[in-house]
């Protein structure tokens, strides 16, 4: 699908299933902002594979925990581009303990990188979708929006929230040309994935094989992990004429674990 002229930010692409939107978008004809933490060589090896696809590909280092980096960046892609017509807040922050033990600065910062950087990147965006009668936000929601795990307070609390905002949003956006939609994947193959399975091998000293399939076994029926491309490739079509009339949506992508 060609989203020729259309420019897209994606929080937290510099790995994982955001850098497989920007490759999607790319691909689709966008200008792209990347975003996220990492080597800088790297990343810049990432923008510059990426931009040979079609549109500008413009890496920005905001902190999206910190709502003053926020308003730099989307004022960079605003001086750029004109303004973001494509939002993806995918960037995540996560911590594994049970709350009397969870560190309070690990709590804060789930709140500020998987909640607020969503409430600022929309406010400051939406201006200019509603101005132009087009826009297409998508927040990274989770499995865990719904179905609930021990020991990880701030990832289920903060995804059940963006699902809160998502539908506040087009709410307040269901008279515009303007969509907002969550997507909540199960278990993707991304790098985070990659760590469960390089601990498992090592804790149990068995195969990537036996490793996945046991992670798997009590996640998705469907016993196939996600791909971070199939994860894009629902939002790309979140992004199409055909997906006009779909706003205030969670969409599971998950083999069936949402309804196991
Ligand atoms: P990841 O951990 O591989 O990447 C996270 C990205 O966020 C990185 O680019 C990182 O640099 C960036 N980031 C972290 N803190 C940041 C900050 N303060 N400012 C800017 N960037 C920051 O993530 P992933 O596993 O690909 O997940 C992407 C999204 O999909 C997340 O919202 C996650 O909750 C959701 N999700 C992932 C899975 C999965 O199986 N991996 C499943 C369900 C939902």
């Amino acid at each position: 699908m060609s989203l020729k002229g259309k420019t897209a930010l994606v929080t937290g692409s510099t790995g994982g299933i955001g850098e497989a939107f920007a490759r999607a978008f790319a691909e689709a004809g966008c200008n792209v902002v990347i975003n996220g933490f990492g080597d800088a060589q790297a990343i810049e090896k990432l923008r510059a594979s990426l931009e040979g696809k079609g549109g500008k590909v413009v890496y920005h280092p905001a902190d999206v925990g910190k709502a003053e980096e926020v308003a730099v960046m989307i004022r960079d892609a605003q001086r750029r581009f004109g303004g973001i017509d494509i939002l993806v807040n995918n960037a995540v922050t996560r911590h594994y303990a049970p709350i009397e033990e969870f560190p309070v600065d690990k709590w804060e910062l789930a709140l500020a990188v998987n909640l607020s950087a969503a409430f600022h990147t929309i406010r400051l965006a939406l201006p200019y979708m509603k101005q132009r009668n087009w826009g297409r936000i998508i927040n990274m929601a989770s499995i865990h929006a719904t179905s609930v795990v021990r020991d990880r307070v701030d990832y289920v609390t903060t995804k059940h929230a963006i699902v809160g905002i998502t539908r506040a949003v087009a709410l307040e956006t269901a008279l515009t040309g303007v969509t907002c939609n969550a997507i909540s994947p199960g278990w993707v193959l991304t790098p985070h994935a990659e760590r469960q399975i390089a601990r498992k091998m090592e804790d149990k000293g068995c195969s990537r094989e036996m490793a996945m399939r046991e992670l798997l076994e009590v996640r998705q029926p469907s016993r196939q992990p996600v791909l971070p491309s199939h994860v894009a490739a629902l939002g790309i079509f979140l992004c199409s004429d055909a997906a006009a009339s779909i706003t205030g949506a969670s969409l599971p992508i998950d083999g069936a674990w949402a309804i196991s």
